[in-house]
Order: C-alpha cells, then structure tokens, then sequence
C-alpha cells in the first residue's frame, strides 16, 4: 500500500488562521498590531516573489506589514542603518532581511546586526546558541515546520533514528538540533558521508535538505519511514514548456512505496515555511508587549 501523503498545505493553511486569531487577540490586548518587517534588496526575481507572498501572507494573518524593497546598489552601511532603525522601532516585531543579499553585503554583518528577540528568521548566532544549549528562542522555519508535521504525524519521536541530509545553518543543522531535542536518536549526512543509501537505511525519519533533484531513491528507504523533502529543484523543461517541474531531493513516486508517509514537493514542507514566520512574529509580539500567548 503508497504511504501516506503529508498535506503541508493544509497544515499551513490551519496554522496560519490560527495565527490569525490569535492576532487578532493580540491587536485588542496590545493597542496594535504585531507587525513584521521584510527587508529585500535588488531584484532578484524569486525573492520578490517570497517577498511578495510574505507581506501577503502577514495581512491576512491580521498582522501589520512592513515592506522595504532597496535598490540591488544598497551599501552594506545603508542597509545596517536601516536594520537599527528597525531594531529601535516598537511597531516592530519581527525583522527579515531576504536572502541572498548582494554579493558586495556581508550576510552575516547584517544578520549580526538584528536584534535577537526581533529575528524570527532564528538565524542570528544567539538564537542559533539558544537552540543549542536548549533555551527558549527562535528557531529557523524551515526546520521548525518539518518537526510541526512529524509530531502531528509521529506524536513522541523519542528513540526513532532520525537521518538529517545536509547540514546547513539554516536547515540541515537546527533540523538536527530539534529532532534531539525531542530525544530521537539523529545522524547528519553530508556531501562527505559514505554508503550514504546505507545510513538512509536506518531512518525511521528521513528530513532530505539538499538541493539535488529526486537523489534520495526508493531502496534507500526503510519500510513505513517518514520522509520530510525540504529540497525544492527546477528540472530542465519538458519539450514544448517554457519552465521545468518542481521535484524535491526524494525520488517521490517510487519512494511513496516504500514510506509509511511523504510530503509532498510542492505542497509539503515549502508551504509551512512562511505559516512559522507568522508564528514566530506573533510570539515575538507577545514577548515584545510583555502578553502572555496561550497557544
Ligand atoms: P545548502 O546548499 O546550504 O546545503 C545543502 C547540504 O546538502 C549541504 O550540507 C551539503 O553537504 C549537502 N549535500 C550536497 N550534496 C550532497 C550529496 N550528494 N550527498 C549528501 N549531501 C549532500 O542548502 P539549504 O540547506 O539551504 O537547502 C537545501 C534544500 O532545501 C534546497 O533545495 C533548498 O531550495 C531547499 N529549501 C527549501 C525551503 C522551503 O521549503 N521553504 C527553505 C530552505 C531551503 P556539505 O555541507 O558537505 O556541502
């Protein structure tokens, strides 16, 4: 029997509105509206479009959106200006700085100058030493979305092998850090890793966040596991269109076999993505405000 598929967007969609209420709540407690800024510079096409999706997204969430769109020739002095004026302003809760940035910005300057308790990006060395060390901060998206659907899924992970592919900052690595938190037993694979279909083997949770289209195959993995795509890949256009498919790092239709559940690409983890940042803004109100959040 095909596993079971794992409706991201449905998810997104619950959490979202209940964000939103939430919000709402908040607006009536607080005098006024969590509010989130997104800062893009240049113009880059897909990081206009999660802007774009973004400040959308924040509105419908009854929250307050705060869009600044620079010019692709924003110094790194300018841009740092603007980051503390953002830090300094109480109607703002939470600040994003898309990335990429310019190749002549130093992105960790920039995310170095965010206020902590402003970045619900969870990207700042603070909250990524928060995560570590088990204290309460804020934890990048992504990851915090992908562990969303496998507790729903899973309930308790304690003692499941979980296997993480990819150990970036801001996927790869806090993955690893939540699923032991949540006392499952964790290995990181990288480029570097060898019999890397051997140590996928073991997962009873597969998070893949790589970036190589369908890599992950169906013999790799264990019967009944829960596989989490994050990887989002374009392939070439078929004959005759003018864009590729979208597919993740798992090879879905062969490995949704095997898997006793797999989320889908698109509509798997892309769509929690930006539900978190909305999460995550709405309790850095609260802690702003100095309101107590009953989640
Ligand atoms: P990075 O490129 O920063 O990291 C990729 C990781 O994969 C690295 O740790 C790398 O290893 C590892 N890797 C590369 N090739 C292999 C291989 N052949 N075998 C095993 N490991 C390999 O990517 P991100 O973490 O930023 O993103 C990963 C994927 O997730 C991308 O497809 C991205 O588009 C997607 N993504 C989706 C999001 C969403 O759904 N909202 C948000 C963020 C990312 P090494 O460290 O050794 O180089």
């Amino acid at each position: 029997m095909a596993g079971e598929i794992i409706d991201g967007k449905a998810f997104a969609a619950q959490l979202r509105e209940k964000v939103g209420v939430l919000a709402a709540d908040f607006a009536a407690k607080a005098g006024r509206k969590a509010g989130l800024a997104v800062v893009l510079v240049g113009d880059d096409p897909a990081s206009q479009v999660y802007v774009g999706s973004k400040g959308k997204a924040t509105l419908a969430a009854n929250m307050a959106s705060f869009e600044h769109r620079l010019p692709e020739s924003t110094s790194e002095g300018e841009l740092l200006a603007l980051v503390a004026r953002l830090n300094a302003d109480s109607t703002v809760d939470g600040i994003l700085v898309q990335l990429p940035l310019p190749a002549h910005i130093d992105e960790q300057a920039v995310i170095a100058a965010i206020d902590p308790n402003k970045d619900v990006d969870g990207f700042h060395v603070t909250n990524a030493g928060r995560l570590a060390v088990g204290q309460s901060g804020f934890v990048p998206c992504t990851p915090l979305g992908c562990m969303m659907l496998l507790t729903d899924r899973l309930g308790d992970l304690s003692g499941l092998n979980a296997v993480v592919i990819g150990r970036s900052n801001i996927v790869g690595k806090p993955m690893a850090q939540l699923l032991l938190d949540a006392n499952a037993t964790v290995t990181i694979a990288h480029s570097r890793t060898k019999d890397l279909a051997e140590v996928v083997r073991r997962a009873d949770i597969l998070v893949a966040a790589v970036g190589r289209a369908e890599m992950v195959r169906a013999d790799w993995i264990k019967p009944g596991a829960t596989v989490i795509d994050v990887g989002i890949n374009r392939l070439a256009p078929e004959p005759g269109a003018n864009k590729g498919r979208l597919v993740g790092d798992v090879a879905f239709g062969e490995a949704r076999e095997v898997a006793g559940a797999i989320t889908p690409v698109p509509g798997g983890v892309g769509p929690m993505t930006i539900a978190v940042l909305l999460r995550n803004t709405l309790v850095a109100a609260h802690r702003n405000a100095g309101i107590a959040l009953s989640e």
